[in-house]
């Protein structure tokens, strides 16, 4: 089948190739669509869809988790630009077999992440689904014009930054698919981290204010697959240092014990919502980050001192 043999990026790829970009707007290619307005503001624009035996399965997330997780992906692409979230737009398509209270649960946690954020719930659309459960959110956000952090403006000798720690969430996710024990505070916090992603907002603003700060986005696919889609926009390639990942205590005392390999669930796990960003080497961010690697000439993404390669999450493969 075509779809599968072209994967999800080439599937995009072929769309962009067909549409003609719009003159002064960023459109397809990143976090965000970046549209200028007249105010001297940009619009930034996101969309993201969830579906159910896809994304999640509804007998492993609670309807307040998911609704707080539909909003907080949509929320980290407005950080992955550097911008502020201002609205959403909620969509679903509804079983009629979901429990009575689902909905309610699934919009407090929607409500609850969208007044931590000061992001308005603007409109939506809500239909039946003959089988499974279907989310979209749209997002809407700004940045004073052409201060949205691209994929496209890494350099060469740029340092690959990440915020916070990786692998968390696919800890979490490895918990949920091979129920393993979840009643120590270690898979507690692995499987918040899973459910509860926390959209690094604040950090982004700092970032996209800070001199030397180039490229960035979220990662939701890991980073062993976002951070090439920077290298294929800015046309560079990178050297990613393995030992160097930030790994959180629970993540490593978890890993122990199961038996799982950490820095694999960090170069290739996705879902964490921190962002990745590229900065020369004498900027000096405000916030907590960790430099993992550089970008270079070139096309490839390498780990020097591992023999191993890592893919990111993919659809329709
Ligand atoms: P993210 O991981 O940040 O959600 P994606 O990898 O889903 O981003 O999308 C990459 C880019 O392709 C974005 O600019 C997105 O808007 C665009 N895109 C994805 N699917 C489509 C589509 N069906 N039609 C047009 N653009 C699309
Ligand atoms: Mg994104």
């Amino acid at each position: 089948m075509k779809l599968l043999s072209i994967g999800e990026f080439g599937l995009i790829e072929q769309i962009r190739r067909n549409f003609p970009e719009t003159e002064g707007v960023r459109g397809i290619g990143d976090d965000c669509a970046v549209i200028p307005q007249r105010s001297g503001l940009d619009t930034l624009v996101s969309t993201d869809m969830l579906i159910e035996g896809s994304h999640f399965l509804l007998a492993d997330i609670s309807p307040y988790e998911l609704g707080w997780k539909s909003a907080a992906v949509n929320i980290s692409d407005i950080a992955a630009m550097g911008g502020s979230p201002t609205a959403t737009f909620l969509s679903f398509a509804l079983p009629k077999t979901l429990a009575d209270g689902w909905v309610d649960a699934f919009m407090k946690g929607y409500a609850d992440i969208s007044s931590r954020y000061g992001v308005a719930l603007l409109g939506g659309d809500t239909t039946a689904s003959p089988d499974r459960l279907c989310i979209n959110v749209a997002v809407l956000g700004s940045c004073p014009h052409g201060t949205a952090k691209l994929r496209s403006s890494a350099r060469e000798g740029d340092l690959v930054c990440v915020t916070g720690t990786l692998g968390d969430s696919a800890a979490g996710l490895q918990i949920v698919l091979n129920g393993l024990d979840r009643s120590t505070p270690e898979a507690q916090y692995l499987l918040g981290r899973h459910h509860l992603p926390t959209p690094r907002v604040a950090e982004g603003l700092s970032l996209a204010s800070c001199p030397g700060v180039h490229a960035m986005m979220d990662i939701s696919d890991g980073i062993a697959s976002d951070l090439r889609h920077i290298m294929e926009e800015s046309g560079l390639g990178a050297s990613v240092e393995l030992c160097k990942l930030p790994l959180s205590e629970e993540l490593k005392s978890f890993c122990a014990l199961q038996g799982l390999d950490a820095e694999e669930l960090a170069a290739a796990g996705g879902e964490d919502y921190e962002l990745l960003f590229t900065m020369a080497p004498d900027a000096r961010p405000s916030v907590p980050y960790t430099v993992i690697g550089r970008m270079t000439a070139g096309d490839e993404l390498v780990w020097p001192g591992s023999n191993r390669d890592f893919v990111g999450f993919r659809h329709l493969i």
